[in-house]
């Protein structure tokens, strides 16, 4: 293993390359199939991680329905100091979990310390919420009677999250969790293990510290047939899924069938317009960090460029320069902008859909390629891609799909309303956003009759959403909501309570059954 590996993976407490048991459920084990942590800048094995037998996994999600009934019973604002504590766990630890995030999913320092802030930032905003989970008291028809709506904790919570965020999306799900009074079991991407056991043994620590099951906070490492078996499991009251419009279409019917909860948190398609008004001095950095940020994969990352005619070949040229500046290199060394994508099989996604705009006579205005000089032909770069398609029927595979890679497709529109009829003609629905200085347009784009993403930004860029407001998608987004507004409602379990205390048993709506 490569020394910065080793120091990176030693500082958190991680074997490096040796085989490691990847579940936690109080104890550390697993005893089944073993997957690699390859690092995608060099290819390297950064370590061998033990999934779940199918007993195993039987048992953890029996130990998490345990810890959740000793759990549910503790204060919400004592749950609220055990996440204060955490929150300064992570907080000592954050930039060596940044740095990991780079070294095994590839996207830069400062994005990968910016994630784990994330978690940081959760944790302070679910602390306040652990003093804050109000019911209601409502209006009763009846004399001498009241309601009341109470949140309970809901139960045994799976996170299952994709590789492109492999700390803040847990973070998101087990901080409003955790302060709601449930055990959260987390089912990571088979190829970030080493982020997710990191993160387990911080947390797990602090519970220890406070006489908490570590149930409380397990983990399950493993692929396609652990996370199908815990979406499965009767024993889970809420599956919270982040991933792909694909897996979360299965994910959803599947825990429908049972009458489980889900909440999903899928693919993004995302686009910028730029009306003829607006500063291009702030929009073009911000279309550049959108599209080029983590390489092209966030769910949020620009993919769709609208421009106004008017504006459109300044726009483009003044990207252009921006797009061949661009440093690609080692996501840990502060002067790269660029990392790798995350597995060799993306790249075979990236380069079908280069071909797919080639074939269909679109302009590759820069990029297009890998990059295949030394060092960087080790692992997984490719260039960032500006791409005029000829096609612009907005249902075309080209507009309408997400693919996870830095390509961005432009298109010249001549009034607002046709940009947002193309913003809103793809399936997904997750992020938007808007360059005007003039309100006029403001109004129409965030009012009924503007954009239909769950994000509808103004002179904001499409990624790099804060923590206080609900986020999420609509549409094959998902519908899901999590991290700040009301998101923490569901996970509670709501309880209205209708109490009598006079000496009458009237009927609700003057009901008459005389006995
Ligand atoms: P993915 O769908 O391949 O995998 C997501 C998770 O599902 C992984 O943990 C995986 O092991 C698990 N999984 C796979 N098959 C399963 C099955 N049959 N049953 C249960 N679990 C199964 O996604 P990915 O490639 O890791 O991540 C990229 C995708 O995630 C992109 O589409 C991106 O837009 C999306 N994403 C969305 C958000 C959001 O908040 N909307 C955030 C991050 C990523």
């Amino acid at each position: 293993l490569s020394s910065r590996a080793s120091t990176i993976l030693s500082a958190l407490d991680i074997l490096s390359s040796k085989e490691q048991p990847g579940v936690y459920d109080g104890e550390w084990k697993g005893t089944g199939e073993i997957f690699e942590s390859i690092c995608p800048t060099t290819g390297e094995v950064l370590a061998r991680i033990h999934s779940a037998e199918p007993q195993e996994l039987h048992e953890a999600l029996d130990k998490t329905r345990e810890a959740f009934i000793s759990f549910r019973t503790v204060p919400a604002p004592q749950r609220g100091e055990i996440l204060r504590q955490i929150r300064e766990a992570l907080a000592a630890k954050v930039f060596h979990l940044g740095a990991l995030v780079s070294l095994e999913m590839g996207k830069i320092r400062t994005e990968g310390v910016g994630e784990v802030q994330e978690f940081v930032d959760i944790c302070d905003y679910a602390v306040g919420l652990s003093r804050m989970m109000n019911g209601r008291v409502v209006a009763s028809e009846r004399p001498g009677h009241s309601i009341l709506e109470v949140p309970n904790p809901l139960g045994v919570v799976a996170v299952l999250s994709a590789f492109n965020f492999p700390i803040a999306v847990y973070g998101w799900n087990l901080a409003l969790s955790l302060a709601a009074g449930n055990a959260t079991l987390w089912k990571p991407s088979p190829s970030t293990p080493l982020c997710s056991i990191a993160i387990t043994k911080i947390i797990s620590r602090v519970l220890e510290r406070n006489g908490i099951p570590g149930a409380v906070a397990g983990l399950m490492t493993g692929g396609k047939d652990v996370g199908a078996a815990v979406v499965e499991s009767q024993n889970v009251d809420l599956v919270s899924f982040t991933g792909s419009e694909a897996v979360g279409r299965v994910v959803g019917k599947r825990v429908q069938t049972r009458f489980g909860k889900v909440l999903l948190e899928l693919g993004g398609n995302n686009a910028s317009i730029i009306m003829p008004d607006a500063d291009l001095s702030l929009a073009v950095p911000a279309v550049f960090f959108g599209a080029v940020g983590t390489a092209g994969q966030r769910c949020t990352s620009t993919r769709r460029l609208y421009l106004h005619r008017t504006i459109a070949p300044d726009f483009l040229s003044r990207l252009q320069k921006l797009y061949a500046s661009v440093r690609a290199g080692d996501p840990l060394e502060d002067s790269t902008l660029l990392g790798p994508l995350h597995t060799q099989a993306a790249i075979s996604i990236y380069s079908d859909a280069i071909k797919h705009l080639q074939d269909t006579d679109a302009e590759i205005l820069i990029g297009g390629k890998r990059y295949d000089d030394a060092p960087l032909k080790n692992g997984n770069f490719v260039q960032p891609t500006i791409a005029i398609p000829k096609i612009l029927d907005p249902k075309n595979q080209i507009w309408s799909t997400e693919t996870f890679a830095p390509i961005l497709n432009a298109a010249v529109f001549d009034d607002i309303d046709q940009a947002i009829e193309w913003n809103n003609a793809v399936p997904q629905g997750l992020s938007s956003s808007l360059w005007t200085r003039d309100l006029k347009n403001v109004g129409k784009w965030i009012g009924p009759a503007g954009s239909d993403a769950g994000i509808v930004n103004v002179n904001v860029g499409t990624s790099g959403a804060e923590i206080g407001a609900a986020f999420g998608g609509n549409k094959s987004t998902g519908w899901g909501r999590e991290s700040g507004g009301d998101a923490w409602k569901q996970y509670v379990r709501w309880s209205a309570c209708t109490i009598n205390f006079s000496d009458k048993a009237p009927l609700a709506q003057g009901v008459n059954f005389p006995t």
